[in-house]
């Protein structure tokens, strides 16, 4: 990839956009990354960044419009329940498998489709990299509620090591996460041959530009299966798997759970991948107080750093450094993903969606730091010389010693 530079003569890293632009009716800026990306398994890929129309208002945004106005919800419920006629089973099968942790979104999804719609599901889990104990009583919770579940959890040796790998060559720790539990549920549908899988929220809640493909066969052939399957380019954790091979005392098999499909394995698979929120209108509040009633569900006593909120994405340590580098390399924290969602639910105005994003965006995750750099095997003195050499020029600026950001949804 070759880096471009901004009209100023500074630096663009990873493909960005140059000139750097807010929403007009959220607080999302257009450096964030497309929520679902392909698979792109090489580390120089420029990334992909959410579209804004020509008024500046990012697609996100626009799908809240569609969802409040044009979306025919009776029409969509509809098309939900003939699908399911179509697998529900009656002799004892699992008829579809949901993903998931046991948050909020899986909690939802699961107890809907059994409860409401009559369907047998399987849960399936890809383990945090370290439970939190809230993460833990919510999943306990969720399986006592009523659901068969499969929790896979990673080779710990292997999964820290892609971690820290993805953290110094891409400052993304999460990447080997994110793949194997996308991964996850479908090897488990694929082993039990239950072609029909769930998940909660449409990535078009999130501004994913592809999603209307889900409906269509290119989706699944982005989303799981690589180009090619040849070791030497395929990459995890920035090094590809050859290489993770010859030089860090891998085999093939203990990366195997985190590997794109082949076509071919892929191709005679049945499978009907979806999305419950494509059918039935979405909102993430209104799918915690249905888990919290249903599933059992507690979101925390104390807000999450980074943002505001107490109920998302807490089941696992070191998630706070999945939003904080994103903070670092798009300028995009944790307060501004809960509040544009937030505004474009009509929960909060973008008033105060930028107040938020002002008090807690920058705010540094420190209750689980000397734990993440445990499990990752690093010293503090490496984390910080990575974040500091993954910050942008055309988003950050030196100050007399420190950081701040050029472009602010507040300034
Ligand atoms: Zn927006």
């Amino acid at each position: 990839m070759s880096d471009t530079m901004t009209k100023d003569g500074l630096l663009v890293k990873y493909g960005l956009p140059a000139e750097v632009k807010f929403c007009k009716k959220c607080v999302l800026s257009n450096q964030r990354p497309q929520p679902k990306p392909e698979i792109k398994y090489t580390p120089n890929t420029p990334q992909e960044t959410t579209f804004f129309d020509e008024e500046g208002v990012c697609s996100a945004c626009r799908y809240a419009e569609m969802k409040d106005s044009s979306i025919d919800w009776g029409k969509r419920e509809k098309g939900l329940i003939d699908l399911l006629d179509r697998y529900r089973s009656g002799d004892g099968r699992y008829d579809c498998v949901v993903p998931g942790s046991g948050g909020k979104d899986s909690g939802f999804a699961s107890h809907i489709l059994k409860n409401k719609y009559g369907m047998h599901p399987l849960t399936v889990t890809w383990a945090p990299h370290i439970y939190s104990d809230i993460g833990w009583k919510n999943f306990q919770s969720w399986i006592h509620s009523g659901f068969d579940n499969i929790l896979i959890t990673p080779n710990g040796k292997v999964h820290s090591l892609l971690t820290k790998l993805a953290f110094v060559n891409l400052l993304h720790p999460f990447q080997p996460f994110v793949f194997g539990q996308r991964f996850a549920g479908l090897r488990i549908a694929m082993k039990f041959n239950i072609p029909l899988i769930f998940h909660g929220e449409s990535p078009f809640e999130y501004g994913c530009s592809s999603l209307k493909e889900t409906e269509e066969s290119g989706f699944r052939k982005k989303y799981f299966c690589s180009e090619s399957s040849d070791p030497a380019s395929i990459y995890l954790g920035g090094v590809s798997v050859k290489d993770l091979v010859k030089e860090h005392g891998l085999d093939m098999n203990d990366l195997a759970m985190y590997m794109p499909l082949t076509d071919k394995e892929l191709g005679s698979f049945p499978m009907e991948y979806k999305f419950l929120g494509y059918y039935i209108k979405w909102d993430p509040q209104e799918a915690y107080y249905y888990a919290v009633e249903n599933t059992g569900f507690e979101g925390n006593v104390e807000r999450t750093e980074g943002t505001y909120s107490k109920y998302a994405s807490i089941d696992d340590k070191t998630d706070p450094f999945h939003y904080y580098t994103s903070y670092i390399k798009f300028g995009l924290g944790r307060a501004t993903m809960d509040a544009a969602q937030e505004i474009r639910n009509h929960k909060i105005n973008r008033e105060e969606g930028v107040a938020l994003v002002r008090k807690y965006d920058h705010e540094f995750p420190s209750k689980f730091y000397g734990e993440f750099l445990h499990y990752m095997g690093i010293s503090e003195e490496m984390f910080l010389e990575r974040i500091d050499s993954a910050r942008s020029p055309h988003l950050w600026v030196e100050d007399r010693g420190t950081w701040k950001l050029r472009h602010a949804v507040f300034y």
